[in-house]
């Protein structure tokens, strides 16, 4: 029956197949999280507006066009989350996590809103698991949370996975290259899209991630600031990629990289999948170290990354194989079916996976409907008492006391 609600543009409904693969992946992060001592922290789906403006930039495409505002009922301005770090450092600020050990290490997973324009690999609800380091500026920090992220992509086993870093450096040491990248952009000005022409002056990095000719080939010999770097930037740029070395880790230098949001500094890195076509990347992130301190809390130097998990799923390329069920319990006399539930009951109890008939279904039907859910053994509660274990593989049966139940099944299962 064809529905005449559907869900909206750009969202999807999570159906079981795909529910168990995002539970795996995200099973998957939180136990590599946990080894590395990053503790779970969830903050709520909305903020207000201006945190982001503060935030991410109101440069940003993500602030100027893709954020979904509204106003609540005492008129304040209400932004649907459209990412994770900005939310956490004013969790930091907020509950004065400042006054903790530090750094403070933390991991999410969750959904974030863009409104951006459908198509394969982005979405204006997707969900995203990340990890911060807030509180340090040790290379240390940065390739440790690289590292992670590197890890989980190999863990799941996300194939033709590339990573690419650069630098942005400081806010000080960049004034001097965005001059320079400015008056090579305004020189230029008339090959260039009308979008880039209007940011030259307020965020003129982004013209590296343009795709339309004429800013591309305008930027093909545009000065970059990975040449620029300098004193402590030039340090640690090289000490992060020493360490990645050390790690055994495989990295390109990619000095036109940028990120769509304005609070990087230094370290910003990006794993792309060749699987993906051309929203290529998975995952990537980057160093922030004065974004704290403009949202109102102590200089506090951070970093962090966050990983698309439907990217991550589009470049498995599966759905997870339903696991089956260790057992059903079906009847042959309906007068055993409360019998039957308890035994389910005891058997999951006893941690394994188990089924009754819950729609009145005959033998038959029960039989094809354990077959169906893929159950390995059906335990058949005949009239007056008796009850057959049967292994639906090897089609053998046999005679069962049900108090044994948990037992058999557990016994014959590992
Ligand atoms: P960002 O927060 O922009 O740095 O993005 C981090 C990751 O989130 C990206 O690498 C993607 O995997 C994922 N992502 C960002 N925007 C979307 C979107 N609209 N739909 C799906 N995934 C997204």
């Amino acid at each position: 029956m064809a529905s005449k609600y559907q869900a909206p543009r750009g969202t999807f409904d999570v159906l079981p197949g795909d529910a168990r693969a995002r539970r795996r992946i995200e099973a998957t992060a939180s136990a590599i999280f946990e080894r590395a001592g990053y503790e779970p922290i969830a903050t709520p789906a909305f903020e207000d507006t201006e945190l982001f403006e503060r935030g991410v930039g109101r440069s940003t495409d993500i602030v100027r066009k893709e954020m979904f505002t509204f106003e609540d009922k005492g008129g304040r301005s209400i932004t649907l989350r459209p990412e994770g770090t900005a939310p956490i450092c004013r969790a930091y600020v907020e509950h004065g996590m400042h006054k903790l050990a530090q750094p403070v290490k933390l991991s999410y997973a969750g959904p974030f809103f863009r409104h951006e324009r459908p198509q394969a690999g982005r979405y204006r609800q997707f969900h995203q698991l990340g990890v911060e380091a807030i509180g340090t500026d040790s290379p240390l920090a940065d390739a440790e949370a690289i590292v992670l992220l590197s890890d989980l992509l190999t863990e799941l086993g996300v194939p033709g996975v590339e990573l690419r870093i650069a630098n942005l450096g400081s806010p000080g040491s960049r004034r001097a290259y965005l001059e320079e990248l400015k008056a090579h952009l305004r020189a230029h000005e008339t090959k260039l899209s009308k979008d880039v022409r209007e940011r030259i002056e307020i965020n003129p990095l982004r013209a590296f991630d343009a795709d339309d000719e004429g800013t591309r080939g305008v930027m093909a010999n545009a000065p970059t600031i990975v040449e620029r770097l300098e004193g402590e930037d030039a340090e640690h740029f090289a000490e992060v990629r020493t360490l990645l070395e050390a790690a055994g880790i495989d990295f390109e230098i990619d000095p036109t990289l940028v990120r769509g949001i304005d609070y990087y500094t230094r370290t910003i890195f990006s794993f792309v999948c060749d699987e993906l076509g051309a929203q290529s990347e998975v995952g990537g992130g980057g160093r922030y170290d004065g974004l704290i301190e403009q949202l109102g809390g102590p200089p506090t130097p951070a970093v962090g990354w966050a990983a698309g998990i439907e990217r991550i799923l589009l470049a498995l390329g599966e759905a997870e194989e339903e696991t089956g069920r260790d057992a059903f319990i079906a009847v042959a006399d309906p007068g055993r079916q409360r019998e039957a539930l308890v035994l389910a009951i005891e058997l999951r109890h006893a941690g394994l996976t188990a089924e009754v008939d819950l729609a009145g279904r005959g033998l038959k039907g029960q039989l094809k409907h354990a077959d169906r859910l893929g159950a390995r053994r059906v335990l058949i509660l005949e009239p007056e008492g008796s009850a057959q274990l049967r292994d639906m593989q090897s089609g053998e049966q046999r005679q069962i006391d049900p108090v044994d139940l948990v037992e058999a099944i557990g016994g014959e299962r590992s």
